[in-house]
């Protein structure tokens, strides 16, 4: 009898075990790989792109000062505080952070000595909890500050409320129309939403934004470039999870229209935003 229980608890660990690989190779392990890939952009002669190897990043020179979008995560992380100290020469470097995630703060141990600005609803407590020591910021910022960049203009803002954390930064540069979107925005990729996550938070953020400025390009968290159809695009992706949340029998069909968007089955999937929208129904 007990051989017999053994025998089953053996192939029920082979099937997991087999599964759980099979999922890895499919669907995890490409998306690793795609998000290791790193492209260089020379936007202008001030604004480099530096997209993927984690979120997307942007440095901006002037005669006075470096600004650097996101610090990415592992090799890549390495190599664009590379570029940027080549860039930055003796200049002081700004480092902004969209948000706390690794893949957007990791490279931060690079940059010692310099400022590193965060959303203000985080605190130092937190950070060191579920980031660590050496990526901790100097600057926190509540509410928004501006910058002068050669004859241009960074706004940075703090979201200030839930939306994919508690404290998203944004940066937009006027004269450029250009917007970066931290994880607020990305690029036919669903979105990850953990802990305070909350699909209703980007449906405000995504109807304020091109209220509040005039937005011409974007630069997401993840994946390409391009206008403001991907804010279009990520909102309406919002729009149809609601419905589904609340209407089954559209919910395969407005599933399928997102299945060429980069996605992790259960973790980072229509159905857990799905799942989300109704977690937060129930809550109200
Ligand atoms: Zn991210």
């Amino acid at each position: 009898m007990i051989k017999k229980i053994f025998k089953w608890i053996g192939i029920l660990v082979l099937a997991v075990v087999a599964i759980g690989a099979t999922l890895y190779m499919i669907y995890l392990r490409p998306f690793m790989q795609r998000m290791k890939q790193v492209t260089t952009v020379q936007y202008d002669k001030e604004l480099t792109l530096v997209l993927g190897g984690g979120g997307n990043s942007g440095i901006l020179v002037s005669d006075s000062l470096v600004i650097v979008i996101d610090t990415k995560q592992d090799e890549a992380a390495e190599q664009l505080s590379k570029q940027v100290v080549q860039l930055a020469g003796n200049r002081p470097i700004l480092v902004i952070n969209t948000h706390y995630h690794p893949d957007h703060t990791k490279g931060n141990k690079y940059y010692k000595g310099q400022n590193i600005l965060v959303g203000g609803n985080y605190t130092k407590e937190f950070w060191i909890k579920d980031v660590d020591k050496e990526t901790l910021p100097t600057m926190w910022l509540k509410d928004k500050m501006d910058i002068k960049m050669g004859d241009d203009t960074a706004t940075i803002i703090n979201l200030a409320q839930n939306i994919h954390t508690a404290s998203d930064v944004m940066v937009y540069l006027h004269k450029r129309k250009m917007l970066f979107g931290g994880d607020i925005i990305l690029n036919k990729q669903v979105p990850a939403l953990f802990g305070v996550a909350d699909p209703e938070g980007y449906l405000y953020a995504l109807d304020m934004l091109p209220k509040r400025f005039d937005i011409k390009y974007i630069v997401p968290g993840h994946g390409p470039m391009g206008g403001i159809e991907i804010i279009d695009n990520f909102r309406q992706y919002f729009l149809d999870m609601k419905t589904a949340a609340t209407d089954e029998s559209k919910k395969d069909e407005l599933v399928a229209k997102y299945k060429d968007w980069a996605q992790i089955p259960v973790l980072m999937s229509p159905g857990r935003t799905i799942s989300v929208f109704k977690d937060k129904a129930k809550q109200k």
